[in-house]
């Protein structure tokens, strides 16, 4: 069989597969991120090697901001969700204080 994508000759396993193994996960790829695979293909591989590996290297460094920024978020809501669990241990350990002094 000839991949639909590549057009290199593979072993299927199904016959209602249309790519290679390659080009089938290619295609998860773009089912789950849809125009974001473009954009970053056309970004890194549009590049000199050079110039590609440093792309790269930015574009992981935006994936981990994205990353920092989204779990500080969770970070946060999670912090106002404990607020009424944090305020009252607070007080607790407030009127422990008092007694013992
Ligand atoms: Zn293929």
């Amino acid at each position: 069989m000839y991949c639909y994508l590549c057009s290199q000759e593979y072993v299927g396993l199904l016959t209602t597969n249309y790519y290679c193994e390659s080009c089938l996960r290619i295609k998860r790829y773009v089912n789950i991120h849809n125009k974001r695979v473009i954009q970053i293909l056309d970004s890194v591989l549009s590049r000199s090697v050079e110039k590609q590996n440093n792309k790269v290297k930015l574009e992981v460094i935006n994936e981990i901001e994205k990353k920092k920024e989204e779990l500080d978020l969770n970070d946060s809501i999670s912090l106002y969700n404990n607020k009424d669990k944090l305020i009252t241990e607070l007080k607790e350990n407030l009127k422990k204080s008092k007694k013992t002094h």
